[in-house]
């Protein structure tokens, strides 16, 4: 591609950079005759749910992985976070951060529980523990700290106001598989942390999450909660659902782990390539993982500068879609502007500045096992084009100014 002229841009005319769309998430796909091979396995012994032996080796590997005692997995992330909401008790108000997949918030208002934003900070977007205390009423009973990006929350500082004021500490690390804080690993922390393994997310079971915990007791009732309650064959305890993970989608996740050092090597060389091809794009910034920790590398995310570049972050978005690359606005517009919370919390953006300003300033980009290395260099001269031709793409292409 000429990396000077926006004539060739697809809106101007031009043909669009790629031929056929790249989305961010698509899956990491493992060894497909492994998978097979469990598959007939899983055939052979006519074993499909219900605490299958490839669902049992699953949740050990994954715990062994983490060094986490129990691993507890699910048929989503979703009913597995519902599941560590009501294995807590929470009840009344649980503080949340907005800026999360909308699934971190509807765990709560599922179950009538009002999820109380929280605003996030600059540095990492994580939920920003300075402001927590504040929001913390008599019915306030837990918090759920997001690990946004596979980026930990501060996890000390969280847990000394969780341990000063009474409340349950779970986290959402549906982002953090394989990434560590202080060289210890996401899904220790806290009394709980989700997992989701999602087809979209680093390791996947097409659907699948889990909830790893170290505490025996909350581990046993979460084990119940999923299998709806039944304490033995005729014996039900506790009301319970149907969060069970099936034998086949254990086993991609089986097969996910045994290529988890190859999705790891491949991210990250991913990122590093962005890292390199956008170093000198002013105004674009590529959000680092810790050089000291272990990540999962699985997100990009670039954040704009549009008093640099001279183009908003939706029209560098707008512009990237029409020449099929599927960038994504990775959380726009946030849960406290979606509903129901947007007309339950009318005002809810005056106590969330930070998470007003940075929804508006990132996006994300395609990486994973699928995405080749001309992919990326494709990708960033676009880039380099789209915003070194900013001010000239925003008079033309979108009439208004800045
Ligand atoms: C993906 C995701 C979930 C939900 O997980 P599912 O497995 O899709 O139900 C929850 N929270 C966050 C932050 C996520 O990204």
């Amino acid at each position: 591609m000429n990396g000077s002229k926006i004539q060739n841009l697809s809106i101007f005319g031009g043909v669009p950079a790629f031929e056929e769309k790249l989305h961010v998430g698509r899956p990491n796909l493992g060894n497909r005759d492994e998978f097979i091979r469990r598959l007939n396995e899983i055939w052979d012994r006519n074993w499909l749910t219900n605490s299958g032996p490839m669902e049992k080796e699953f949740e050990r590997r994954v715990a062994d992985f983490i060094g986490v005692k129990h691993c507890i997995a699910m048929c989503n992330g979703t009913i597995a976070l519902e599941i560590a909401i009501r294995a807590l008790d929470l009840t009344g108000e649980v503080i949340v951060p907005s800026f999360t997949f909308i699934a971190t918030a509807h765990a709560l208002q599922w179950q009538e529980i009002t999820p109380i934003f929280c605003d996030i900070r600059s540095k990492d977007y994580t939920i920003d523990t300075a402001k927590i205390e504040k929001m913390i009423t008599p019915r306030t009973t837990g918090i759920i700290g997001v690990h946004i990006w596979g980026r930990v929350c501060d996890i000390v500082e969280l847990s000394e106001i969780a341990r000063k004021r009474n409340l349950k500490l779970l986290f959402d690390a549906s982002h953090a598989f394989g990434c560590s804080h202080y060289g210890r690993m996401a899904g220790t922390f806290g009394d709980a942390e989700v997992l989701s393994f999602h087809a979209t997310k680093f390791i996947n079971t097409f659907e699948g999450g889990a909830v790893v915990t170290n505490n025996d007791e909350l581990a046993r009732k979460v084990r119940l909660m999923k299998n709806f309650g039944f304490m033995g064959t005729d014996n039900v305890g506790y009301v319970g659902t149907n969060g069970k993970m099936n034998e086949v989608c254990a086993a991609m996740g089986l097969v996910s782990l045994e290529n988890i050092n190859d999705f790891i090597a491949i991210n990250r060389r991913n990122y590093e390539k962005y890292r390199q091809e956008l170093a000198d794009v002013s105004g674009l910034s590529l959000l680092p993982f810790p050089e000291r920790e272990k990540s999962n590398y699985q997100y990009i995310t670039v954040e704009v500068d549009e008093a640099v570049t001279g183009i908003k972050r939706d029209q560098i978005v707008d512009v990237l879609h029409h020449e099929n690359v599927q960038a994504r606005r990775y959380f726009y517009p946030g849960c406290h502007n979606m509903e129901p919370y947007r007309s339950y919390f009318p005002h809810a953006n005056l106590l969330l500045p930070n998470t007003e300003k940075l929804m508006r300033k990132v996006f994300s980009l395609p990486t994973g096992t699928s995405i080749k290395e001309q992919d990326i260099n494709k990708i960033c001269s676009l880039l380099r084009l789209i915003v070194s031709n900013g001010k000239e793409i925003n008079r033309r292409f979108y009439c208004n100014d800045i």
